[in-house]
């Protein structure tokens, strides 16, 4: 859910400009994000991780930029440094249901 928390006066009072269209309204916000690693929608089977990072979102052209702490740095750094196992690129849903016909 979206909550601007305020306009950020950074560096002592000296607004920072966006890196897109350099305005200087930016929301501080609060997120969480469920990051993939890259490839295609075979990856979508593949570990994820988690981050609760604040955003500083550009009201003006919704530019964001947020900043991983270190272990979920780390986490993606080793999810993109291995292969896919083939059984993570199989489904893994069960398509028996509850019912079994005897
Ligand atoms: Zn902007």
């Amino acid at each position: 859910m979206f909550r601007p928390q305020s306009v950020i006066q950074e560096s002592g009072g000296t607004a920072v400009q966006c890196k897109s269209c350099k305005s200087v309204q930016k929301l501080k916000c609060h997120a969480e994000i469920n990051i993939h690693p890259p490839g295609g929608i075979e990856n979508l089977t593949r570990p994820t991780v988690w981050a609760f990072p604040q955003l500083r979102v550009c009201s003006d052209c919704g530019f964001t930029e947020f900043v991983l702490g270190e272990p979920e740095l780390q986490r993606l750094r080793d999810i993109c440094s291995t292969e896919p196992s083939k059984d993570s690129l199989a489904p893994t849903f069960d398509v028996r249901g509850s019912e079994h016909p005897r």
